[in-house]
């Protein structure tokens, strides 16, 4: 088995690795360390949960060494990697690794991202920082705002593109990738390679190459079940499965903000502890919300997919769809928040008849139908569920799962061997907007820097005045 050690890693590095208990190199990190240290340039395929910060990090870091020191002068600290992620969780989460793995070397990192106020990241930023992690749009700001340089970047690092794309940055992107000098090792990772995201890498990579981990990998451990109802049952559905399974650390996913909301009340009047995570939440909130459901005092933690991303927990045992998206690659995502590092996990998808279509997508997608099983005294009326007729009604049990089952016992469709080819996300032309840095955005004023998105504009309406850095759906 390799080591650390044997992939060429310096031994200050090594050092945080063993304290953090990282003992062997997980498969993408055994792929991309030794090519990323001799500088090349790198398409990952690979979702969160692999260990692709590391991956990506660590060769980073070791290439940055010989900047590595402890003068107290700025000039000495200038960004030489940047490092971009779709959302603040993300983007945190990154840069907490990248302090574990920088603890003994003098390199410093700073995470900069939108919804908090900006005059907290100015003064750090001015001391200067090595490594620099952060959302497209705070970064913007910054440079908008001067109080950062990109003209000694040596690395870029894009941590989940595709979500990146499907949130509407690639203009964002664009503009930032244009301040870089041309003389730099990129980085890209992805967890779908949509048409999109291959022409972002074509325009950014140069002679990249590509590095996969088995794309669907965290979903080998997850059981994955689909439960047909009635849309109007489903808040009792999910009331029932968690009650009757004792499920808890439930990650629930809805489709907008405003259902994210209300179910999270709703379960909390049902005498089930649940909180909400989505883009008008502030910072603090969800962070108070996500230790809470870390640390199990929260039994259910419902959030948007743009809220939800990044979210590491280890092995996180439930994920429900309450809402099924309507991009079938969003599925993998949410699914791919648990079965984390090993263990097992089941997701579970509420499925009205309305719904239907996305989940053949969902299927084509990953290459398999998904068993249905209807729970007794939630059957959607029959007139709801004509694509499941076929399939029998079963009792509510923790379900095999279907592609374990030897072929012959499977449904025809399901033992498609053909796995189509990733569909591109719905193009939505608001998002195509270039960035429009704030009129007149003083270092002071916090406001003046909020940056509606125009997704944002088109729901100002619903939300309160805090700003997410990203749009959230
Ligand atoms: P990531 O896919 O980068 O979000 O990493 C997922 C989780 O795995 C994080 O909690 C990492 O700290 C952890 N991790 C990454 N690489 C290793 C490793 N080689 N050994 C043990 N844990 C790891």
């Amino acid at each position: 088995m390799t080591t650390f050690a044997e992939l060429g890693l310096a031994p200050d590095i090594l050092r945080a690795l063993d304290e953090m208990g990282y003992l062997t190199p997980t498969p993408i990190q055994e792929q991309v360390i030794p090519l990323a240290l001799q500088g090349a340039d790198i398409l990952g395929a690979a979702q969160t949960g692999t260990g692709k910060t590391a991956a990506f990090a660590l060769p980073l870091i070791q290439r940055l060494l010989p900047f590595a020191n402890t003068g107290t002068s700025p000039a000495k600290h200038p960004i030489r990697a940047l490092i971009l992620t779709p959302t603040r969780e993300l983007a945190i989460q990154v840069e907490e690794a990248v302090q574990a793995y920088t603890k003994h070397v003098p390199l410093r990192s700073l995470v900069v991202y939108g919804g908090v106020s900006i005059n907290t990241q100015i003064p750090i930023l001015k001391t200067g920082v090595e490594i620099l992690v952060a959302t497209p749009g705070r970064l913007l700001d910054h440079v908008q705002n001067k109080t950062l340089m990109l003209n000694q970047v040596n690395t870029l690092v894009l941590d989940e593109a595709d979500r990146m794309l499907d949130m509407g940055f690639m203009p964002d992107l664009k503009r930032i990738v244009a301040l870089l000098p041309t003389q730099r090792v990129n980085m890209m990772f992805s967890a779908t390679f949509p048409e999109e995201i291959r022409k972002l890498a074509d325009s950014i990579l140069n002679q990249p190459t590509f590095i996969e981990v088995a794309r669907n990998e965290t979903a080998v451990n997850v059981t994955q079940v689909v439960h047909p109802v009635h849309h109007e049952r489903k808040r009792q559905l999910l009331a029932h499965l968690i009650m009757s399974r004792d499920l808890r650390q439930v990650l629930v996913f809805t489709g907008t903000k405003l259902g994210c909301n209300r179910l999270a009340n709703e379960l909390n009047k049902l005498g089930i502890h649940a909180d909400a995570i989505h883009g008008d939440k502030t910072q603090q909130e969800r962070i108070k919300a996500l230790d809470a459901f870390k640390a199990g005092t929260m039994r259910v933690l419902v959030a948007t997919d743009v809220a939800a991303r990044g979210i590491d927990i280890e092995a996180l045992p439930f994920v429900v769809n309450y809402d099924l998206p309507h991009n079938a690659e969003d599925y993998v995502h949410r699914i791919g928040r648990t079965g984390r590092a090993g263990a097992s996990g089941e997701a579970i998808s509420l499925v009205s008849e309305a719904e239907t279509r996305y989940l053949k997508d969902i299927e084509k997608l990953i290459g398999s139908d998904i068993e249905a099983v209807i729970v007794p005294g939630f059957e959607p009326d029959a007139a709801d569920v004509p694509a499941y007729q076929s399939r029998p009604p079963r009792p509510d049990r923790p379900v095999e799962r279907s592609a374990e089952r030897p072929a012959a016992e499977r449904p025809a469709a399901e033992r498609r061997t053909q796995r189509p080819g990733p569909k591109a996300a719905p193009r939505d032309t608001l998002f195509e907007a270039p960035y429009e840095p704030s009129a007149a955005a003083p270092a002071d004023s916090t406001s003046a820097l909020v940056r509606p998105t125009p997704k944002e504009q088109v729901a100002a309406l619903f939300r309160s005045p805090v700003k997410p850095d990203s749009a959230d759906q």
